[in-house]
């Protein structure tokens, strides 16, 4: 009967729902980030940096699993949503701009 989706805001790097004030990451003056969960974002920076998407998966997984959730499923919904979120979207981006100015990878697409 109660709502399984929660409609609150979710950590852009984890996919956390962010439900209470101490979950919310914290910027450099210390105040509270909307956009980030005090386990990827404090202080203003991230916590774990250089991580990769596939890394935070495999993160994410080990938590989700420990709460109680299958690790296939847990692994199948991150897959699904880390993606669509802020820092992997601007990360994908910068990663194109880069190999875009850099060495060029053989990827065997030609434009016009
Ligand atoms: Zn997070």
């Amino acid at each position: 009967m109660s709502p399984q989706e929660p409609l609150g805001p979710f950590c852009q790097s984890c996919g956390m729902p962010l439900n209470q004030a101490e979950d919310f990451g914290t910027s450099v003056e210390g105040h509270r980030v909307n956009d980030y969960c005090h386990f990827c974002y404090q202080g203003g920076a991230f916590i774990n940096p250089d991580i990769t998407m596939e890394e935070m998966i495999d993160l994410c997984v080990g938590i989700m699993a420990q709460r109680g959730m299958p690790e296939p499923k847990a692994r199948a919904l991150l897959t699904d949503v880390l993606p669509h979120l802020k820092r992997w979207r601007e990360a994908s981006i910068q990663r194109v701009l880069q190999t875009a100015g850099g060495r060029g990878l053989p990827s065997g697409d030609e434009e016009c």
